[in-house]
């Protein structure tokens, strides 16, 4: 016991000395000394009397470490149970507290042994009822014959009359904890029950805590919102639903002035740097878009101009190209890099994966056959270089030799790198890199993406003090409000219009009596010389290998016992980068029919020559990634058909599927989705430590405009925020946490 409290003194001492206090009062004087409200940032949860060890192991695992990662723990819903019921006017069907006395508890034992269960009869002034706990046997114990106890659950019915069954109870002596309020369920995991939680919170609230604002009271005043310690209040103890909805709204409020906080002052960081003016070659461009074999698309037109008038300025760009798949992305970001070339600056385009890399260094080399622009290829797998007319060399197209590769970069013999993140890797050096460009950002991990931009500021090349233009490209549609709250430091174009001439791409929901009808579909389709893609379901990392066995199976069974006469490849993420290439170029040169594949296509491949693609358990995916999917056919002026096949037919997941039947524009598409799924998983942040609070609102249009608003104004009246030194310890715990763009 001693050396319990022995161990307190070192973690926390006021905590100590306030138990010690409780146990052997000590003289007035000193008690005040040590009776001081405690930051609750500083104490560690497992400080708290009654929270040991075990469960201070167990509140890490959901990241809680403090007294304050406790409090803002949230319930994420409420059982009301606030209402108390005389015993006769209970309704079946309704929830109900009733308070009472325990008129008759026993615990009896089914027939089979199995099951124990306690059966009491609770008594008011009204008339009594029944509840029923089963294999709970402890509730007999305490539920002896006399208890004041109060019930909460729903009225159920029998032939014996109105019962609760396993309904949540407390003895009447207790405060309303479980029972009788508008109890709050939190987000529970292993060894940890919103039960437990609801009696530490209570236990934490009566310690004397010092809970500072971080926001400042006028904002508040202004917003009609509760102080930070009334809230807390609110949302865990809410006397009404009027209550936690104002909680809720501070505590959204609180979390999105956070991130645009976070947002701007990277903005802002980024705005402080310099690039180097890339002037507008108005004659160059023009040349090179009238020797396109197409038109350019008006939305592909403005966000060219948008994209090369930003580069004519000394500020850094930073700007997202936000278009559908296939709406053409690629060549705008040829033209900021044959601006870039032609004033002598390097550009880098970075892509997710080394197949898609490869495929940008094709398009990009054959785009710039007759300039005088030379394209390297680096991933960890290929060093190659096109175009080397600028070398007067003999044409290089392999070089193996890293050093030699690299001293092209530092030397400019390089004019376009591209390649995967590989391509910012420690010892490459540029010589004088102006534009960065990463394709399909998205499919980078969170903080993938912010470790690029990080890097990207502090790039090894020849320019001193100059940073480069960023430009980011996505293929998930975003819709605008999120945008908004998640990158509200980058400026946007959208490629909003598809290229004319596109039939638009025929999709079917497919249930399982109809696979054969498809199969029957697809001899048709290679038969006139089309080809075909059957896409195995996305699975979690730790599934790989099952991902792998089935797409590796599946192949077998197609080509032994469905498609004998024809010939299939087989794609998957375990191969490698070279392997990959070779059964794309395989593909692409018809070799195959058939490419049965895992989710590693989804990444802009592009072969125009396929018109079919099928995908299995397609309720497995989200929306804008069966968008994605899609969008590997439909690139020619050929027909093309989507086939979702899936064995899910619950309302939902067809009404779901549905919407690929009904559209083909990504972006209603990508709001169908985001409804569907909320903001954290439609932008793959579920990971990213933003609280869910923030996700719940990352769509709220007038909160985002008011907190950005706010922030500006914080930022302008103190741009370090020494001024608001609460607010800049919240937003550095949010940085830490969270990683923006
Ligand atoms: P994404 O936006 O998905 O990256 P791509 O840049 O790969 O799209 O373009 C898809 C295809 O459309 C390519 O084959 C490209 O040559 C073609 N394309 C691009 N712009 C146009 C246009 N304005 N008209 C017709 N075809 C276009
Ligand atoms: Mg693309």
């Amino acid at each position: 016991m001693l050396l319990f409290y022995h161990d307190w003194l070192f973690r926390d001492r006021s905590i100590y000395i306030k138990i010690c206090c409780s146990i052997f009062p000590l003289p007035p004087s000193l008690f005040v000394l040590y009776n001081q409200p405690m930051d609750i940032f500083k104490i560690k949860i497992d400080s708290i009397p009654r929270i040991n060890q075990k469960y201070g192991e167990i509140l890490k695992k959901i990241n809680v470490f403090t007294v304050r990662d406790l409090l803002f723990h949230f319930p994420f819903r409420y059982e009301d149970y606030s209402e108390r019921i005389e015993i006769d006017s209970l309704i079946g069907g309704q929830t109900a507290t009733v308070m009472g006395e325990v008129s008759k508890s026993k615990l009896v034992r089914t027939w089979k042994k199995k099951m124990m269960i306690t059966e009491c009869y609770v008594s008011d002034e009204t008339g009594s009822v029944r509840a029923v706990w089963f294999n709970q046997p402890y509730v007999s114990d305490s539920l002896t014959v006399g208890k004041g106890v109060r019930l909460s659950g729903k009225v159920l019915e029998d032939k014996n009359g109105f019962y609760f069954s396993n309904p949540a109870w407390e003895l009447s002596s207790r405060e309303p904890t479980n029972t009788g309020r508008l109890v709050p369920i939190y987000s529970e995991t292993e060894g940890l029950t919103s039960k437990w939680i609801r009696w530490q919170m209570q236990n934490i609230f009566k310690l004397k805590l010092e809970i500072q604002d971080p926001i400042p009271t006028g904002i508040l005043e202004e917003l009609h919102l509760p102080s930070i310690k009334t809230a807390l209040q609110y949302i865990h103890f809410p006397q009404s639903e009027n209550q936690y909805l104002l909680a809720q709204k501070r505590f959204a409020f609180q979390n999105m002035l956070t991130i645009q906080l976070a947002s701007l002052k990277v903005k802002m960081n980024w705005e402080k740097e310099s690039s180097v003016a890339i002037p507008f070659n108005e004659k160059i461009i023009q040349k090179f878009t009238t020797a396109l074999p197409f038109t350019l698309t008006n939305a592909q037109r403005k966000a060219s101009f948008e994209i090369l008038k930003d580069l004519e300025k000394t500020r850094p760009m930073n700007r997202l190209l936000n278009g559908d798949v296939g709406s053409g992305k690629t060549i705008v970001a040829a033209l900021a890099s044959l601006q870039a070339s032609q004033a002598k600056f390097q550009t880098a385009i970075m892509a997710p994966t080394e197949v898609l890399a490869r495929q940008h260094f094709e398009n990009i080399s054959k785009l710039f056959e007759s300039y005088n622009i030379s394209v390297g290829l680096l991933t960890n797998a290929y060093q190659e270089i096109s175009n080397l007319k600028s070398m007067g060399d003999e044409k290089i197209s392999k070089n193996k030799n890293r050093e030699n590769f690299l001293e092209k970069i530092r030397t400019d013999k390089i004019d376009i790198l591209i390649g995967t993140h590989a391509l910012i890797q420690k010892d490459i050096k540029f010589k004088n890199l102006a534009l960065v460009v990463i394709d399909e950002q998205h499919r980078f991990g969170v903080s993938q993406r912010a470790f690029l931009q990080q890097k990207i500021e502090t790039i090894n090349d020849g320019l001193p003090g100059k940073i480069p233009h960023l430009l980011t490209m996505t293929a998930t549609p975003i819709p605008r409000t999120l945008t908004m709250a998640y990158f509200g430091n980058l400026d946007l174009s959208l490629l909003d219009e598809m290229p004319v001439g596109r039939k638009s791409i025929i999709t079917k929901v497919i249930p399982p009596n109809k696979r054969n009808e498809v199969y029957d579909f697809v001899r048709k389709e290679v038969a006139s010389g089309h080809q075909i893609f059957i896409i195995f379901p996305l699975v979690e990392e730790s599934e790989k290998l099952a991902e792998l066995k089935a797409a590796t199976q599946e192949h077998e069974r197609l080509s032994r016992d469905i498609f004998p006469e024809l010939s299939l490849g087989l794609l998957h993420g375990k191969l490698k980068a070279k392997e990959k290439e070779q059964v794309m170029a395989d593909f692409k040169s018809k070799k195959y029919d058939i490419l049965v594949a895992t989710s590693v296509v989804e990444v802009g491949i592009d072969i125009p020559n396929a018109t079919v693609i099928i995908i299995e358990d397609a309720d497995r995916f989200g929306l804008s990634q069966l968008h994605q999917f899609r969008g590997r056919v439909g690139r020619s002026q050929q027909q093309s058909y989507c086939f979702l096949l899936t064995s899910s037919n619950t309302v939902k997941s067809k009404s779901r599927l549905a919407t690929m039947e009904k559209t083909n524009n990504g972006f209603e598409i990508a709001e169908a989705d985001l409804k569907l799924r909320g903001p954290g998983e439609f932008l793959g942040v579920r990971q990213s430590g933003l609280p869910d609070i923030a996700m719940q609102h990352l769509g709220n249009v007038k909160l985002i405009e008011i907190s950005r608003q706010k922030a500006l104004k914080l930022l302008k009246n103190s741009p370090t925020l020494s001024k608001y030194p609460l607010l800049k310890k919240e937003l550095e715990k949010f940085t830490t946490n969270v990683h923006l763009e």
